[in-house]
């Protein structure tokens, strides 16, 4: 269900259903777009595409890349590999995107996207980031996608924190459904009360009246 328009920019709040009253999902109109900032498993998400936080290698790995593979089932790894051949033989560079089959998952089609390791903050961390919520979003109207969720990219493994990623990853959606108008709804799916705290607190003040 769309919030109610107010000239742009709106807030509901309502009660997530995972018992604790903490957590609480919203939804922003941005642009055109519904934007929502929710507790959750990536790999529940009915939207069109999920966006995976992959490595390099796009052979699976730890934390939400092992939960897609795990739930979505080996087609994903299928295409992983000839993404690999086809395309980036020696890996995926940091801050690109491409889409393959959803496999078994309730979303269509998986973007993998590989994130920048934190190393401080001085080596273009951010730049890369930056690049993976625009290219995942690239990626995904180029295949017709109107709706997206996205985990924290690179807050997990790779050592982002989570209040500097979290602003980055809001005004890059923010830009890229301005830029994608097709794009009608995009998810950032949190998997703990404190990185949903986070998140939540920078989309308030950003779209929040
Ligand atoms: P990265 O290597 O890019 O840091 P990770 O998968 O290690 O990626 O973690 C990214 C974020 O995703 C972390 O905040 C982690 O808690 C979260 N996460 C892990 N599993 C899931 C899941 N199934 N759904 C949503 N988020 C998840």
């Amino acid at each position: 269900m769309p919030p109610s328009g107010d000239g742009g920019k709106s807030l509901r709040r309502m009660r997530s259903g995972w018992g604790d009253p903490l957590d609480e999902a919203a939804a922003y109109l941005v642009s055109k777009a519904t934007v929502r900032v929710l507790r959750g498993d990536i790999t529940d998400q009915d939207t069109d595409a999920i966006v995976n936080a992959a490595n390099s290698s796009l052979l699976g790995g730890g934390g939400v890349d092992g939960a897609i593979h795990a739930r979505g089932g080996p087609a994903i790894l299928a295409e992983c590999r000839s993404l690999r051949e086809a395309r980036w033989p020696r890996g995926m560079p940091p801050g690109e995107a491409a889409a393959t089959s959803g496999g078994r998952l309730r979303a269509r089609y998986v973007i993998h996207t590989v994130g920048p390791v934190w190393q401080g903050g001085g080596a273009g961390e951010e730049e890369i980031l930056r690049r993976c919520y625009r290219r995942s979003l690239e990626v995904a109207e180029e295949h017709g996608i109107g709706s997206v969720a996205f985990p924290s990219i690179s807050t997990g493994a790779y050592g982002y924190p989570i209040d500097r990623a979290g602003p980055v990853a809001i005004a890059t959606v923010e830009e890229g459904v301005a830029r994608h108008p097709s794009i009608r709804e995009v998810r950032f799916v949190l998997f703990s009360s404190f990185d949903l705290a986070a998140y939540s607190t920078i989309a308030k003040a950003r779209w929040g009246r």
